[in-house]
């Protein structure tokens, strides 16, 4: 038994080692990848229920590597903001959404939306507000009809300067969204200091719903209150119909998961888009 476990020690060092050299390699290969162009975006519509229309786009972010493949997000923003490529990564990456949601918007969907991922590095980031309106100004881009993404956790970081950044953004035009919400500890109360829109309910939530009268009822709890302050509310991550039901009974009318799209290139998104009828 004793030797069995010396065995297995090494094998779990082995493994660290083997996912230590990964994130060694794909840190390397991540500091060409912009000037190799191997990022590129992808969008998922955001439904509103009531219209059947896409009210907006959610862009997402993809890296290709000729070495690793294709590399998820969730292994390679940390890197990026590890080494402060982030910044720059997202500077193009909001350009290109800009421009990209820009064509869908003269394509027929005036109103349309860009919702758009910032990390918490880049909300620190001095140089934020004015590289965003900077790039609004040079793409002809409506501010309010571009809505920063930010995690509880990122505002939560630092509550003053948050709300200080916030409300230069605001006064710019841009709209601000709660990402993954219900996932940090800040009260809901708290929250509404901040001038946000828009709660995204994190997926685990929606998927909790159909099984546990718990995730329901935190979902309608925020969907009540969020509606009587006037803010917008949008379930993430729906993949069926009975948690689409349970949605729209709980009073969420906005929508977003694989049931209606996986994130596509601008290129593969349907085309009238903002008129399809879901089943
Ligand atoms: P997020 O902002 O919460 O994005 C939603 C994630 O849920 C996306 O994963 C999306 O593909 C996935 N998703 C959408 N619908 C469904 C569904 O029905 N079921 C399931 N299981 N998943 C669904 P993705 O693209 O892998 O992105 C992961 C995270 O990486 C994002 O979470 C966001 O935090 C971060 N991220 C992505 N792009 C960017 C970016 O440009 N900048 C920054 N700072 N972060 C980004
Ligand atoms: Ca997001
Ligand atoms: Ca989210
Ligand atoms: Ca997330």
């Amino acid at each position: 038994a004793k030797e069995g476990g010396r065995n297995s020690f090494r094998f779990f060092e082995a493994a660290m080692d083997a996912n230590a050299m990964r994130t060694l390699t794909l840190g390397v290969a991540i500091r060409g990848a912009l000037e190799n162009r191997e990022f590129s975006l992808v969008y998922q519509p955001i439904i509103d229920t009531r219209t059947h229309r896409a009210v907006a786009v959610e862009a997402l972010l993809r890296w290709h590597s000729p070495d690793h493949g294709t590399v998820p997000p969730d292994h390679f923003i940390p890197l990026l903001e590890e080494n402060g490529l982030i910044v720059p990564v997202s500077r193009w990456a909001l350009r290109e959404a800009l421009r990209q949601v820009r064509a869908m918007q003269e394509a027929g969907q005036p109103e349309l939306r860009l919702a758009f991922n910032l990390s918490s590095r880049q909300f620190r980031d001095v140089g934020l507000l004015q590289d965003v309106t900077a790039a609004l100004d040079e793409l002809d881009f409506t501010p309010r009809l571009l809505e920063l993404e930010l995690t509880e956790s990122a505002l939560m970081d630092n509550p003053e300067a948050s709300a200080a950044v916030l409300e230069a953004l605001r006064t710019h035009g841009i709209r601000m969204a709660v990402d993954d919400f219900g996932t940090g500890y800040s009260s809901l109360a708290y929250l509404m200091c901040f001038p946000v829109r828009t709660l995204k309910i994190d997926r685990s939530f929606v998927h909790g719903m159909e099984h546990s009268h718990e995730a329901a009822t935190i979902v309608r709890a925020i969907a009540s209150l969020a509606g009587s302050l006037g803010l917008e509310v949008i379930g993430e991550g729906v993949e069926n119909l009975a948690q689409l039901a349970l949605l729209q009974e709980l009073g969420c009318h906005q929508v977003q998961g694989f049931l209606f799209s996986r994130p596509l290139p601008a290129a593969e998104l349907p085309p009238p888009f903002n008129n399809r009828e879901q089943h």
